[in-house]
């Protein structure tokens, strides 16, 4: 195997394809020197080598030292130079580079190859032997802490404590002598710390570095940066050695970092900045300002036109936005690295838009180049980037998964009806909950974010946060809550309920305080994307929404009709008239608890003029649409009250003892509710309930139709396991419609399907389908089912299967994700079972999966008509849609009809 490939002169063996063996920068140099761009020469040794050398007791291949041996040789060759030499020293640079960009977490050695002798033979080559000791302290400087570990603190008090001594400001002050007094004091330092003297040998020196920059992949800040920003898959660091060019022998050199386009706004300007008689790391360093390009160009203007041309060349060559680093030394243009520009959503959206329009890319890869994350990030707030780093490291409380990401400041309260009781009272809170249940969704929709200390990416508080954007953080195992004494504690920190928190649910972090937040704006660019997107996908996207609100929301974000509506989240709350929430809790309480068929259809006979009104509400708003309604499915414990005091308190309001109440909510309780009484069994034990929402559905949807609105509904029975509980359910379905429909004299089409969220349903697919007219994959369950992992427990463990350090079991969260290999396999399964009885069966999926990338881009290859997601998952569902489309269409060039 080649684990070494070298670049100079206009030759490169490497190419920029090839980044994940040479990582990102290693590709970019070989791609710049190809196309003629200036680039100092070298070699990047390949990303392989490093999972060698991490596979084998941190060992090189048996191979590798001839390799860099004979690469060295040809280094020295192609620019005349020799390693070690005291007349004209061969110095380079060692760095990093993986596949995917890890900003500042691996390591760095430049001026590698100075030692007693070299730096003389540099110093007189350049005439300038303050450049030249200049270069050795810092190289010593560097070596001493990323190849031996030793603390950068201690060598930069040195430094400190020298130019307060000299009473100077400004390293270009320090003289030559100082320099070298200082090389000789970190000399000291490194080998009274290491216990060897430091290495004079260039030879081992490079050894030394490629070693370190190995080490630095699992480096802990290396391996954290990976597991928070989901970076998995990769062998490791390449190892670039290159030549060094220096950019601070004089005010005729300097270094600069620059991009294509602006990477905040996308505009198409030039952007970036110059330090004039420096190096890299000064840049970063941040010890001197740097000036913008502008002045670059009154300053050198060869140079910049150079550097223009350079930019058009990248532009054109790799047609995105490019990210650059540059270094003039002696009047002299070097591009040290290029590579795809990080850049913010807004500018995602205008870059390629803009680039489209200039003819460089097609509509199609402006599509593919838009991400999920790039659309959540345009809608939610983020934690402003003005706030110091470090300052917030010192709020920070604990963190946890980021279930919904965007911001969210306000006051910890720890019970949901007091959220609701403060926000009346104007002040904005954030509901901390062990856990939610439907109880609390009261206080979680009047909170600014949602924090839990269990639950993974589709628990309760994940599902419903999600549904409304609403920032939402779970699974902060380290939090303990003591609701008694209203307060949380973690790592020592203490929050008392009215304390002011803020959540970052872009990366799960908890902090203290009242953080700064910005709300990004919307550009028009990203409306022209998802326009194109539209155009291009062949499957339908929906949303799920419980209310006229979420409905309309919907609606303005491009849900094209609703895929899942939640009837019993509709119990809980009256979103227009929330004072009024309280009649219908009563209602579902008592119609719970009623142990008779009277006192439940009474009960019955109250909530449905406000499930009738909910549904008209969300028609209006989707009128021309579909609208998938769900009839009641959860655990109906859930749904009355757990501590003897409300019970006592519901007791009187319904007109039964304490002791009865007690004694039904005794009896409602289930080891395990989720595999429990729940979904369209509720409705064969009390068919009245399903006369209830039928007929309230029905009666809307007459309503509706007489005031012009065109309704389309499709009523759908969940957790069906069996063809003969499905025919019982959908007979009386039909049989209570119909007859309202006939008696109203209005023509009104509507369908009957079921939801698959279990193994049995999809197995038996052929057989549901003969009474089924439509098919969605509820696919929280149906994960839950067939992994056997608990939607609600399961994220106490599951990131260690996902973690890659660990036990790497899976590459992604399967209630997030859908497990296409498992999961996939039964849904594949059961369109094909289900299309086989019924050859126009609708399909869709209404689990949280609707609104992931990748499992709608399943969705579309295994035959679905559309996904449903929450409301602002919509437009990742537009764009996945259409990328799915894309790539099927350059696989097979087809494009299915949408339905
Ligand atoms: C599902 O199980 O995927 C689903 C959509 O239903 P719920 O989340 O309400 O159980
Ligand atoms: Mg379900």
């Amino acid at each position: 195997m080649k684990y070494v490939y070298f670049f100079g002169a206009g030759k490169a063996e490497g190419n920029g394809e090839m980044k994940e063996t040479l990582g990102g920068k290693g590709a970019g140099l070989a791609e710049m020197t190809r196309i003629g761009l200036p680039v100092p020469a070298g070699f990047t040794i390949s990303t392989e080598c490093c999972d060698y050398y991490l596979k084998h007791k941190h060992k090189h291949p048996p191979q590798l030292r001839s390799e860099v041996e004979k690469n060295v040789a040809k280094l020295e060759r192609s620019v005349g130079k020799k390693l070690g030499s005291g007349t004209d020293p061969l110095l380079v640079s060692v760095r990093s580079g993986s596949a995917r960009s890890m900003p500042g977490m691996m390591e760095t050695i430049l001026n590698l190859g100075l030692n007693d002798r070299t730096v003389e033979g540099l110093a007189r080559r350049t005439s300038n032997p303050r450049f030249a000791w200049d270069a050795y302290r810092r190289f010593v400087q560097m070596y001493a802490t990323v190849v031996s570990g030793l603390p950068k603190e201690e060598l930069e008090s040195r430094l400190r404590a020298m130019k307060e001594r000299l009473k100077i400001k400004d390293d270009t002050q320090v003289s030559a002598e100082d320099w070298q007094s200082l090389v000789s004091a970190y000399k000291d330092f490194f080998k009274e710390k290491s216990g060897r003297p430091f290495p004079e040998d260039p030879v081992e020196q490079l050894w030394g570095a490629i070693g370190a920059v190995f080490e630095s992949w699992m480096a802990e800040k290396a391996v954290t940066y990976r597991r928070v920003e989901h970076i998995t898959g990769l062998l490791g660091t390449a190892v670039n050695v290159v030549q060094m060019v220096f950019g601070n022998t004089g005010e005729n050199s300097g270094t600069g970092v620059c991009f294509t386009r602006d990477p905040s706004t996308g505009e198409k300007t030039f952007y970036g900045d110059y330090l004039s008689n420096a190096q890299g790391e000064d840049v970063v360093a941040g010890i001197r300002t740097p000036v913008h390009l502008g002045e670059l160009e009154r300053r050198m203007p060869k140079i910049y036109k150079q550097l223009e041309r350079v930019r058009q060349v990248l532009e054109k060559h790799y047609r995105d936005m490019q990210d650059m680093e540059f270094t003039v030394e002696d009047g002299k243009l070097y591009m040290l690295q290029t590579r795809t520009g990080k850049r913010t959503p807004a500018a995602a959206f205008r870059i390629a838009a803009d680039m489209v329009q200039e003819g460089l890319i097609k509509r199609e890869q402006a599509i593919q180049r838009i991400q999920a994350q790039d659309i959540e990030r345009l809608f939610y707030p983020v934690i402003a980037s003005t706030v110091p780093r470090q300052e917030l490291l010192q709020q920070k409380i604990c963190s946890g998964i980021n279930a919904v990401p965007g911001a969210a400041v306000g006051r910890a309260v720890f019970l949901a009806h007091e959220a609701e009781e403060w926000a009346k009272k104007g002040e904005r809170v954030v509901l901390v909950r062990r856990e939610t249940s439907p109880e609390d969704v009261g206080g979680m929709a009047v909170a600014q974010g949602v924090l839990t200390a269990t639950g993974g990416k589709t628990s309760h508080a994940a599902v419903v946060a999600r549904g409304w954007g609403k920032c939402c953080i779970v699974g902060c195992e380290k939090l303990f809550i003591d609701y008694a004494a209203k307060q949380m504690s973690s790592n020592g920190r203490v929050v008392r309920q009215g304390d002011w928190i803020t959540l970052d649910g872009n990366d799960g972090t908890v902090y203290a305080g009242q953080v700064q937040l910005a709300t990004p704006e919307m550009p028009k660019h990203y409306y022209t994307i998802l326009k194109w997107a539209d155009e291009i996908r062949g499957m339908g996207v929906r949303a799920n929404a419980d209310t006229a609100q979420d409905a309309h929301k919907a609606r303005e974000m491009g849900a094209e009709g609703i895929g899942l509506c939640r009837t019993e989240h509709m119990f809980f709350k009256d979103f227009e008239h929330p004072e009024r929430s309280a009649d219908r809790q009563l209602a579902i309480q008592e119609m719970i608890i009623a142990d008779g068929h009277e006192a439940r259809q009474r009960a019955l006979d109250r909530l449905r003029p406000f499930q009738r009104g909910d549904f008209m509400g969300i028609f209006r708003a989707m009128d021309g649409h579909p609208v998938t309604i769900r009839l009641i499915d959860p655990p109906l414990h859930e749904f009355v009250p757990h501590d003897a005091e409300k019970q006592k308190e519901l007791a009187q309001k319904i007109g039964l003892s304490p002791e009865v109440v007690a004694r039904r909510v005794e009896q409602l309780s289930e080891s395990n509710p989720m595999l429990g009484h729940r979904g369209c069994r509720l409705l064969i034990t009390y068919p009245e309930i399903l006369d209830m929402q039928v007929g309230a559905i029905i009666e809307a949807a007459l309503e509706c139709r007489k005031g012009g609105v065109k309704v389309f509904p499709e009523i759908m029975h969940a957790l069906t396991l069996d063809k003969k509980e499905l025919k019982i359910l959908v007979d009386e379905t039909r049989r209570i419609a119909d007859n309202l429909i006939k008696k109203a004299g209005i023509k009104l089409d509507y369908i009957v399907g079921t939801m698959i969220e279990l193994p049995r349903a999809a197995l038996l697919a052929d057989q549901l389908a003969e009474q089924a007219e439509f098919f969605s994959f509820g696919t929280n369950d149906l994960t839950q089912t067939v992994m056997g992992l608990s939607r609600d427990d399961a994220g106490r463990f599951l990131p260690q299967y996902m973690d890659e350090e660990n036990a790497a079991i899976f590459s992604s969260d399967p209630f997030q994700t859908l497990d296409v290999t498992g999961v996939g396999l039964l849904v594949d399964w059961a369109i094909k079972r289900g299309r086989a009885t019924r050859p126009n069966l609708k399909v869709g999926i209404c689990g949280e999966h609707g609104g992931d990338t990748e499992s709608v881009k399943f969705c579309y290859r295994v035959g679905m008509n559309y996904v449903s997601a929450s409301p602002f998952r919509v437009p990742i569902a537009r764009l996945a849609a259409a990328q799915a489309t894309i790539e099927e269409k350059s696989k097979k060039n087809g494009k299915r009809t949408r339905r």
